[in-house]
């Protein structure tokens, strides 16, 4: 599976090309397939996102490169000014209002403070495990539909003699399950088959580190420096073991295998659906089932508008913009003679 050099996006920049052939799929597209079938249309058939920035997303594409950088032994001022370069690379592919503007300012400093702080408190047991790889992309064929799966892990290594794969998240929210899921996860497991495949080993370990968001909020006349000296001291005085919490993941034959199975059920599944429909009924909203339970689960879905409105959905493609498409055999999916045009604001086109 080859990641492309630039990111593939259409020619006219209100286009929406969607994808009518299903010849991959990744962990998140079969976990979408499973939470909510019209989700799924939305975002990996139609390739829908929003036109303003997920922070979210934004955040966690920083924290990751952040992690790579360190891997890499660059200081804390070479990742400072890498993170703000990426920034403002990827919210240049969106529409950033004015009143984003602040929070995103912050939230960035936010990140560089705790990749900073991360790096003083572990920067000696980093050096620990030796990278073999980092930000590795992967294409493995699934036996049962055919499909490509495919991914990009974080990075991957010796740890005290064994080989061990790294795997970075950022949380807000932790639950007491958070770690014991991590058992039936797809992405990891299936990350240590692309190890597998790479090292014609499995990796014995998963070195998963969730980097918590803080929960203090700027206050009332507060500036951001002020705040971030606060920060800073929360996380080196206050409460060092809330925002770096450490999970040694042990893979096993069975517990891969396991996961192996579930990735091979749920891609036959979609390729069945998505083999039953012509191009018509396929890019038609109604031929995929809404899940109720899942619209309020993350604050409010992206796409309830469209859901909500089902049947002028077409007015409210102005708020959406095609996703990045990123690897080679994603292209392939996509069909250009079915476009969309979300430039038509409250026309149905
Ligand atoms: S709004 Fe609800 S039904 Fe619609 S895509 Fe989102 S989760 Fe599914």
């Amino acid at each position: 599976m080859h990641k492309l050099k630039e990111i593939w996006r259409p020619k006219a920049k209100n286009l929406i090309v969607p994808s009518t052939e299903l010849l991959c799929v990744n962990v998140h597209k079969i976990q979408d397939f499973q939470a909510c079938k019209r989700y799924y249309f939305w975002r990996w058939i139609l390739n829908l996102v929003s036109r303003r920035p997920n922070l979210n997303f934004w955040f966690g594409e920083l924290s990751h490169l952040a992690h790579e950088l360190i891997a890499e032994g660059k200081t804390a001022k070479q990742i400072k000014l890498t993170l703000d370069k990426r920034s403002r690379k990827i919210l240049k592919g969106f529409v950033v209002d004015s009143s984003m503007v602040a929070e995103i300012d912050l939230q960035l400093e936010i990140c560089k403070t705790l990749m900073s702080c991360y790096l003083e408190m572990f920067g000696g047991k980093l050096q620990e495990f030796k990278a073999i790889g980092t930000e590795v992309s992967f294409g493995l064929e699934l036996g049962l539909s055919g499909l490509v799966l495919y991914g990009t892990w974080d990075a991957h290594g010796i740890l005290k003699g064994k080989l061990t794969l790294k795997e970075i998240k950022t949380a807000s929210r932790l639950t007491n399950e958070y770690f014991q899921r991590l058992r039936f996860d797809k992405q990891i497991n299936t990350y240590a088959l692309g190890v597998k495949s790479e090292m014609k080993k499995l990796p014995s370990k998963c070195q998963y580190l969730v980097i918590r968001k803080p929960t203090i909020k700027v206050k009332q006349k507060e500036t951001v420096s002020q705040y971030l000296i606060r920060l800073e001291n929360d996380i080196w005085e206050v409460r060092p073991e809330y925002y770096y919490i450490t999970d040694n993941f042990s893979f096993g034959k069975h517990r891969v295998a396991a996961t192996q199975n579930d990735v091979e059920q749920e891609a036959f599944d979609m390729m069945t659906k998505v083999d039953s429909l012509d191009d018509k009924d396929l890019l038609d909203p109604l031929s995929w089932a809404r899940n109720d339970r899942q619209c309020f689960t993350y604050g409010t879905c992206l796409y309830f508008p469209l859901c909500a409105n089902c049947h002028k959905w077409k007015l409210y493609l102005g708020m959406y913009q095609m996703r990045d498409i990123r690897y080679e055999l994603e292209v392939e999916e996509l069909n250009e003679n079915e476009t969309l045009d979300t430039s038509k604001r409250g026309k149905l086109s």
